[in-house]
């Protein structure tokens, strides 16, 4: 069903895994296995990232996983990813205090009716895991959303992450070409989907190109007592410099948009990953894009 092509990166860091399904070397899906050593490990804190769909259809400007789209993935093959990095840490996650699974990788989770199916897997394999979806709010898509805020109820914790990227909506629609919720309906959802104690739903912003993140626009849209707000660098994808889209961004940047987003009232996630991950590939859809484009299976080393 899932057959490991390739693995590389850094054990004890991020991992990622090149594979093919359904035995045809055509369709390749990629997923992570990370931990954070600083934070006490797998121990502590144990992530896994899976691909939902072969390719994905929205094709954002900055994401490497947009260029091919062949499919959805099956709730068994997103559920073999998990079990392949648990199988190669030879551990049970439910001895980690916090086992992620976080699904956004290749692939919009909304447009897979897979995905329901799979965090059920998921629950019933391991109990105390937290699932974190991470989308675009695709419009049309009201039952999936719906089967979602059922389903979070079974978990300790669900983590929500709403892509969002620009606070205008000509820039958001050329970034994130699909149609989308409008933004009230993603402040209702994002409402009913926070639980107290728990994290609140994020909006996502890669922060990096000269779009608008107008922390004043996006307090009237979406209110800080049910949304954080995470930043990340733009990632150095090949379609994000192919598209014009400059990678990073000074670290002022960032700070700057933290404190007028914390001046607004939310909380601010400002996420930034190992510069090693670069290196590695780790960004989203860079691991199958770089097998296509460039017969390397990945990048340069073995992971062990
Ligand atoms: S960022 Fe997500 S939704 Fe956008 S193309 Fe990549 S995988 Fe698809």
């Amino acid at each position: 069903m899932l057959t490991v092509l390739n693995k590389t990166g850094r054990h004890g860091l991020a991992e990622v895994y090149l594979g093919m399904v359904r035995r045809d070397p055509g369709l390749l899906v990629e997923f992570v296995d990370a931990c954070d050593p600083a934070l006490g490990g797998r121990d502590r804190k144990w992530v896994v990232v899976v691909s939902t769909q072969l390719g994905c259809p929205v094709g954002c400007l900055m994401c490497d996983a947009g260029s091919r789209y062949q499919g959805n993935l099956s709730a068994a093959e997103i559920m073999a990813q998990v079990e392949q990095v648990v199988a190669a840490n030879g551990r049970d996650p439910n001895d980690s205090l916090k086992f992620k699974v976080q699904f956004a990788r290749m692939g919009e989770p909304a447009l897979n009716g897979e995905v329901l199916r799979a965090l059920w897997a998921l629950k019933e394999r391991w109990p105390q895991v937290i699932p974190c979806v991470a989308t675009v709010a695709p419009a049309g898509r009201d039952r999936w959303f719906d089967a979602l805020l059922a389903l979070r109820e079974y978990f300790r914790d669900f983590q929500l992450q709403f892509s969002v990227n620009s606070t205008d909506d000509g820039q958001r629609d050329r970034l994130m070409p699909y149609p989308k919720m409008p933004w009230q309906a993603m402040a209702r959802y994002g409402r009913r989907f926070y639980r107290p104690g728990q994290r609140k739903p994020a909006l996502n912003f890669a922060v990096g190109g000269d779009w608008e993140l107008d922390a004043a626009a996006l307090a009237s849209r979406f209110d800080p007592r049910w949304f954080a707000v995470k930043l990340t660098p733009l990632n150095p994808t090949a379609t994000a410099a192919g598209n014009g889209l400059a990678a990073g961004g000074p670290s002022s940047l960032l700070d700057r948009s933290a404190d007028e987003l914390r001046s607004r009232g939310f909380d601010v996630i400002v996420s930034i990953g190992d510069p090693g991950e670069n290196d590695i590939g780790s960004n989203c859809g860079q691991a199958v894009w770089r097998h296509r484009h460039t017969g390397l299976r990945a990048a340069a080393s073995p992971a062990r």
